[in-house]
């Protein structure tokens, strides 16, 4: 149990702290719609928006329909000059009146919440997520964290309904510390939840990268002394405002891993598409370099080789695939072969969740898988690491194959099944790579539009109820 008290850093811990330099940044941004309403964005920036659109917004403005009430708005000067050649980076921050033509979703998609056993930390597989702040740079209109981003009230498991609070440092550290001590102690498995140790950590939000290096290197540091043994970074900093992965961030990096050589770091980035670091030309190409690569921002490159340079430090890319925005394959093939060849991963691209108003941004399951497979043709082995997600409740599950053919003597395969396979298990593991079979549906965009077509399911993916409340119980008591 989380104890009272202030969180006390240990000797090695302060003299990390104590090298952290913390320059402030100016990331010129436009926050909100009024500037535009009001005519009073730079002068640069003021027709962003077109006049026909900031009247529909303007309509909309304090009504049932207002696009700020279920996102607000925030651009950084770099992504709207990233966005001046590129219609998908726009939707990607614009705001847009369809997004709250239809508002169904959910305020907590995948019942986040159920995993919460102290304020602002999801304990899921041997992992666990927190919400450090609850504001990125700028703001993704099809943000799955919108509700925390909004501040909107979530109703938990136990029925109380309260905003998302962030996590806290001492409540984490003893969380962590005491779990694990559970675990240990029972032969690695703990003895009421069957997890085991929790052994990597996810600074998350919002977005780490807005907070200042000291705040950054706090979390790290203590997360390092508590025991885990790996510190994953959620960030879209490289795409809004990569000049903040300078100097003064990379050195207390530095400084970080000779205090803790033994703690991984990985940092997930978030590219949606290319046009957020190539740079193109008039006519919309991409510029390239004389050995026909492609030419990235300089500030992003010089970014990117600063963290790649530190071989210690996994870089991986994971991203939605977004109505509008990056639903073509030409575009997901061209990221994925530039981003692995300066040595990031592609990790995983998602479905969209059930966010509320996901319908404004989700595409079709089965064209997702399309177009990640199409976009996969011709690049090497490689350079197609990246498989297509989608968070059920249950877990994290791929979408793994989509067939056209119907199966012979098998109702209900007709015109082809998908084939979805559990990869992760929220609990723990004992459901990893057992699959779900259903016939298709093309305009299916979550997992209820397959519920009257079930054909196999070990995985369970249409039998499953909330975590039981009381093994959530269990676990924050005996940790
Ligand atoms: S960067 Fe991530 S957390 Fe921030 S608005 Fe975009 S999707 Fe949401």
């Amino acid at each position: 149990m989380a104890q009272t008290g202030r969180y006390v850093p240990a000797e090695r811990e302060q003299a990390f702290l104590d090298t952290i330099e913390n320059p402030k940044y100016d990331r010129e941004i436009t926050n909100g719609l009024k500037p535009f309403f009001e005519d009073k964005a730079p002068d640069d920036i003021k027709n962003f928006y077109s006049a026909d659109e900031l009247s529909i917004l303007l309509r909309l403005k304090d009504t049932d329909r207002d696009v700020e009430n279920r996102m607000p708005v925030k651009m950084t000067r770099h992504f709207f000059e990233m966005a001046q050649n590129s219609k998908p980076l726009q939707r990607i921050i614009k705001a847009n009146p369809d997004e709250t033509l239809n508002l169904q979703g959910s305020e907590d998609p995948g019942h986040q919440m159920d995993f919460a056993p102290v304020e602002g930390l999801l304990h899921k597989y041997e992992m666990g997520l927190l919400y450090v702040v609850s504001t990125c740079s700028a703001h993704c209109r099809f943000c799955y964290r919108e509700e925390l981003i909004s501040q909107k009230e979530v109703e938990r498991q136990d029925g109380t309904v309260a905003k998302k609070g962030l996590a806290k440092i001492k409540d984490v550290t003893d969380y962590v510390r005491a779990h694990n001590d559970v675990v240990t102690a029972n032969g690695g498995i703990h003895p009421q939840t069957g997890r085991e140790k929790l052994r990597e950590v996810l600074l998350s939000g919002g977005d780490p990268m807005v907070l200042p290096n000291r705040k950054i290197g706090q979390w790290m540091a203590a997360l390092a002394e508590s025991g885990v043994e790996a510190i994953r970074l959620g960030t879209k900093e490289m795409s809004f405002h990569p000049k903040r992965f300078d100097e003064a961030f990379l050195t207390m990096l530095d400084n970080f891993h000779e205090a803790y050589p033994h703690v991984g770091f990985r940092i997930m980035i978030h590219f949606n598409h290319p046009d957020e670091f190539l740079l193109k030309a008039p006519d919309g190409s991409y510029q390239k370099n004389p050995n026909g690569s492609l030419k990235w921002h300089d500030d992003t490159r010089q970014a990117m080789d600063a963290l790649v340079s530190r071989g210690w430090i996994n870089i991986e890319n994971q991203a939605p695939i977004i109505k509008g925005i990056n639903d073509d394959p030409d575009a997901l093939r061209v990221m994925q072969r530039a981003l692995y060849r300066v040595g990031v991963g592609n990790h995983y691209f998602f479905c969209g969740r059930d966010i509320v108003a996901y319908r404004a941004f989700n595409v079709p399951i089965e064209t997702a898988w399309n177009i990640l497979n199409e976009s996969q043709r011709g690049l090497s082995g490689v350079e197609t690491h990246a498989r297509l997600s989608i968070t059920h409740y249950k877990g994290k599950t791929e979408v793994s194959a989509v067939t056209s053919e119907p199966i012979p003597g098998v109702p209900g395969t007709e015109n082809g099944v998908l084939i979805f396979k559990i990869l992760r298990n929220a609990l723990d593991a004992p459901d990893r790579g057992k699959v779900c079979i259903v016939g298709r549906n093309p305009d299916a965009i979550w997992f209820d539009d397959y519920e009257d077509r079930v054909i196999f399911d070990e995985a369970g993916l249409f039998e499953y109820s909330r975590v039981d409340k009381e093994a959530v119980i269990v676990s924050q008591t005996a940790a």
